[in-house]
């Protein structure tokens, strides 16, 4: 008794120890040069942003179920190996195969005029030959619920501007519930965007059981302002609108994963990266396929300068994030009882990298928040901070690990892209990818090699 006493008070005292010489000096002196050298090599190396470019211009857009994606899975799975990543395999995934057809609206009244059109993932379609009827302008849910008796056997448009993503994205996400509700036989929504270049955006939607599916798609910010203007003068104005898409069954698909295996704590994982599917529009380039390459090109840059970090580096491109989120579900339902350190995920857009985020135990994140400074020598605006997370890791985080994320400034340009034509190749900067690149690879180096018992901080659920 005695004995297995002192034994359990060495070993408090030990852990205690660990954490106890791991201050922002021992941080420092330990990682900065590390760093140093990190930060070097990527800033110089094309290599990782030529990957990028090679997936965004020769596979293509890459929704689920697409011939493209899978092209793309195939050759990151082969460059990772030719790269001398460890463990490069893929995980099974069912994905939805959600398919666009046919899409037209045209306004036949007051004057004939082609509005562009894009139905929303998951939309139903149209009845042959299309609908043909008045439309009815909303400025949001309370203003269609005022206007209900108006609504039956109309079009609903939504016209609300853009304040952020969370205030606008409601009408795309549940628009068609509320207006099936108050009797409209179609809606269409203002795109998610501040900007106003005609441009078009698409993006998840669902409907509700107990309501009457009706097709929901978007049109720009032009066209529901000349819209509402028709309205505002007491015209209303009608459309034909066809929108056809169609709900296939689920289709295999894959998450990638490549490792840099670690030298003293292998079994233990920081998972990091991005989804490697996109909608069918632009190429996907910031959502997400740079989260995804920059995940495995942070291994690959560690590997070239023959730094290993205590714990095991797991790059993973999740399957399916945008109309499903089946990737991350799929590998927490697969790989949940390998003891994580950390799941991390980055999915803001590729812009200068501002944050690096942790959601963990509050006194973690206090030995986290001592790396900032070597951060900085990143970029002087880049900070630590908490609220850590992702659609992706979201499972992951349920049961219990500590979710990170890379947030980025955008200066209002990602929703200009996000989830239109826009987002291509074009768009990234090499050097802000670069920089995204060094966070990720020193930050979660760092975590990976700290002498911490991270199981003290993590209680699975
Ligand atoms: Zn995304």
């Amino acid at each position: 008794m005695k004995k297995s006493f002192i034994l359990i008070m060495m070993l408090v005292l030990s852990v205690m120890y660990l954490n106890a010489q791991v201050n922002q000096e021992f941080i420092i002196n330990k990682y900065k040069p590390i760093a140093e050298k990190i930060i070097s090599k990527v800033m110089s190396d094309s290599s990782s942003y030529k990957n990028l470019g090679y997936v965004c211009d020769v596979f293509g857009h890459r929704l689920s179920g697409s011939e493209n994606l899978e092209n793309a899975i195939r050759w990151i799975v082969k460059e990772m190996k030719n790269d001398g990543l460890d463990n490069v395999r893929t995980d099974s995934v069912m994905v939805p195969h959600w398919v666009r057809g046919k899409e037209e609206c045209i306004m036949t009244s007051p004057w004939k005029h082609k509005i562009p059109v894009l139905a929303f993932g998951g939309s139903i379609s149209t009845p042959k030959g299309g609908i043909k009827a008045k439309v009815l302008v909303v400025n949001g849910f309370d203003d269609l619920a005022a206007k209900k008796d108006l609504a039956k056997g109309r079009i609903v448009v939504y016209n609300v501007p853009f304040k952020n993503y969370g205030q606008a994205v409601q009408f795309r996400f549940v628009g068609a519930i509320n207006a099936a509700q108050a009797g409209a036989i179609a809606s269409l929504t203002r795109s998610v965007t501040p900007q106003n270049l005609v441009s078009v955006h698409t993006g998840m939607m669902v409907y509700a059981d107990t309501v009457e599916k009706i097709p929901h798609g978007a049109i720009s910010i032009e066209d529901a302002e000349l819209l509402q203007r028709l309205q505002d003068r007491g015209i209303s104005p009608e459309m034909s609108l066809t929108l056809e898409s169609e709900s296939l069954p689920d289709v295999l698909s894959y998450n990638v994963l490549g490792e840099l295996r670690g030298n003293e704590k292998a079994e233990e994982i920081i998972a990091f990266g991005g989804h490697i599917d996109g909608w069918d529009l632009g190429t996907g380039a910031h959502d997400d396929a740079s989260a995804c390459i920059a995940s495995w090109g942070a291994i690959k840059i560690l590997k070239d300068l023959g730094l290993a970090p205590k714990r095991t580096l797991r790059s993973v491109m999740w399957a399916n994030e945008e109309n499903g989120a089946r990737g991350g579900k799929a590998y927490a339902a697969q790989h949940g009882d390998e003891p994580h350190a950390l799941v991390f995920e980055w999915d803001s857009g590729c812009f200068a990298p501002s944050a690096v985020r942790f959601t963990c135990d509050s006194s973690l994140f206090q030995i986290l928040k001592q790396m900032e400074p070597i951060l900085k020598l990143i970029n002087k605006d880049l900070v630590v901070d908490n609220r850590g997370g992702g659609v992706d890791i979201g499972p992951m985080m349920r049961l219990g690990y500590p979710g990170g994320s890379l947030s980025t400034n955008d200066q209002g340009k990602y929703f200009v892209y996000h989830h239109s034509d826009s987002d291509t190749f074009e768009k990234i900067v090499f050097e802000e990818y670069n920089q995204c690149l060094a966070a990720m690879a020193v930050s979660l180096y760092i975590y990976a090699d700290l002498p911490i018992d991270y199981f003290k901080y993590i209680k699975k659920n």
